[in-house]
């Protein structure tokens, strides 16, 4: 629809215009810092940071019922930049203007039904988000859109000179920053870090062909984000790890669209969002908050995090049940199928508890929770959900297997509904599906393939072929025919197929 088609009153509301006033506030010192400078810890004592608007408040003008309809006309809008996360850009990021917006099509991910006999399996209803189905296919893409229209922003309005932009990834992360960063080329260039052998080889093919530097290091991930560090506190340049607040603001967009597409009823529903480094679950509660606090949603959903018993520090924290005896211990990593999830020392701890806590509170009782499982259950959930109609990945399967042990547990019950975050496109993560197929994980895994879920391909020779095709020389004639006959029957007998009469 286009804007001169809604009513005046409407017409109004329905382009966004930069406004509030957002600052950094430090989680250690609690010191408030200008946007004006790409800050990624506090100047002061180094802790990690989050952006918030100052004038946040001012949105409570408009009633809770009047946001949900501004988001709904939203969608009848044929405007590039608002077809995506920047359809909530005064609860986002509202200091960003519609021209900086670099919209590559990320947001408005399908929520997906689970289907029914796997529904039946697991014991809950439930569906995916399928966040695979972003530019880069991986929810990373939300964070990359706000990062960037925020650099674009500085460029193009603030005067700023070229940016190169600098992350550590276990893949999704650099595949996005390369994307987004490409589509500002030249203004913009990337180089991205790897942990070498860590990530998947079509993770390593995306930055690259998105003509970012990228430089393999030994170690793993945790060692990258080191030195990447190193360089940003040392050297001219954007940092686009989730340390980058912005980052953490487009995640929220997650929540947004969750509660946008649930009609605004969050009320007896559960998300389930994998752990790495804890930016994207900070987001979804950070996210879920402003909804509430702006009476968009009128309940607080349960929110869990899921972790591999290989890569789980947030949920060790948390299994401390009296909150003033936790410490937190960053874990040595072991290998893990859910490698982008893979982290030991989260760099979006500190946003995590600060997050947490003020999120029980405001729900009114204990609704954020970590559950932990094994790297079996992940391999299994994943292929069963693949099996049954879904794209998800190992951490999509990771988020099912969170569900199947809340059910177990008692944590979730069967009138209750779950949304499962499928992080990333299940063929980014082709590789741990091969492996399973194949029964060939390395020891370290732990995985072994349950029989009935494997699935190779035949290979398929009919007996008594003389003649074979072969690229370059195709068979003629009688010896075609024969081909053709010889290997038809031959599949018609291995699938049992009855003849036509
Ligand atoms: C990054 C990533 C995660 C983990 O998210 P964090 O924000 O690091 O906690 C999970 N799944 C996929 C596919 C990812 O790319
Ligand atoms: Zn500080």
């Amino acid at each position: 629809m286009r804007l001169e088609d809604f009513s005046v009153e409407d017409q109004k509301v329905l382009i966004p215009r930069p406004g509030g006033e957002m600052l950094y506030r430090c989680l250690g010192c609690g010191t408030h810092h200008g946007i004006d400078e790409l800050l990624y810890t506090c100047p002061d004592c180094g802790e990690v940071l989050l952006i918030e608007d100052q004038q946040f408040d001012r949105l409570k003008k408009t009633p809770g019922p009047r946001w949900r309809e501004i988001f709904d006309l939203r969608r009848m809008l044929n405007l590039p930049a608002m077809k995506g996360i920047f359809r909530y850009q005064e609860i986002m990021a509202p200091v960003i203007p519609l021209d900086s917006v670099v919209y590559l099509g990320e947001g408005h991910t399908p929520l997906v039904e689970a289907n029914p006999p796997l529904r039946q399996l697991i014991g809950r209803d439930f569906c995916f988000k399928n966040d695979g189905q972003n530019p880069s296919a991986s929810f990373k893409d939300r964070g990359m859109a706000v990062a960037l229209s925020y650099i674009r922003y500085l460029i193009e309005h603030q005067g700023i000179g070229r940016v190169l932009s600098v992350c550590a990834s276990t893949g999704d992360t650099s595949a996005a920053a390369a994307l987004y960063g490409a589509y500002l080329a030249p203004a913009v260039a990337s180089a991205v870090l790897l942990p070498r052998g860590k990530v998947t080889p079509q993770q390593l093919a995306q930055p690259l062909g998105s003509g970012a530097r990228v430089f393999e290091l030994p170690g793993v991930f945790d060692d990258c984000m080191k030195v990447v560090e190193h360089l940003a506190e040392n050297y001219q340049v954007a940092l686009l790890n989730s340390k980058n607040a912005w980052r953490i603001l487009g995640q929220e967009s997650y929540s947004f669209e969750v509660a946008q597409d649930l009609d605004y009823d969050l009320a007896g529903r559960a998300l389930f969002v994998p752990i790495g480094n804890a930016g994207n679950i900070s987001a979804v509660m950070a996210g879920l908050m402003k909804l509430f606090d702006l009476g968009i949603i009128t309940e607080l959903p349960k929110v869990f995090g899921v972790q591999s018993r290989h890569a789980d520090p947030v949920f060790q924290y948390y299994s401390e049940q009296d909150a003033a005896r936790r410490v937190w211990r960053p874990v040595t990593v072991r290998p893990s199928v859910a490698q982008a999830a893979m982290i030991g020392n989260p760099v979006s701890m500190p946003r995590v508890v600060d997050l947490a806590i003020r999120y029980d509170q405001m729900a009114g009782g204990d609704k954020f929770q970590v559950i932990q499982v094994d790297e079996q259950s992940i391999m299994d959930h994943m292929i069963l959900a693949n099996r049954h109609g879904h794209i998800v990945c190992t951490q999509g399967g990771e988020s099912l297997a969170g569900l199947a042990r809340a059910a177990e547990l008692g944590l979730v019950s069967s009138d209750e509904y779950a949304v499962l975050d499928a992080t990333a496109h299940h063929l980014k993560f082709i590789g741990f599906q091969q492996m399973y197929f194949e029964d060939s994980f390395p020891p370290e895994f732990g995985v072994h393939p349950r029989p009935e879920l494997i699935n190779l391909p035949q290979e398929m020779v009919a007996e008594g072929l003389q003649q074979l095709p072969a690229p370059g020389s195709p068979l003629e004639g009688e010896a075609f025919e024969r081909y053709v006959t010889l290997t038809a029957g031959e599949i018609a007998t291995r699938l049992g197929l009855e003849k036509r009469s």
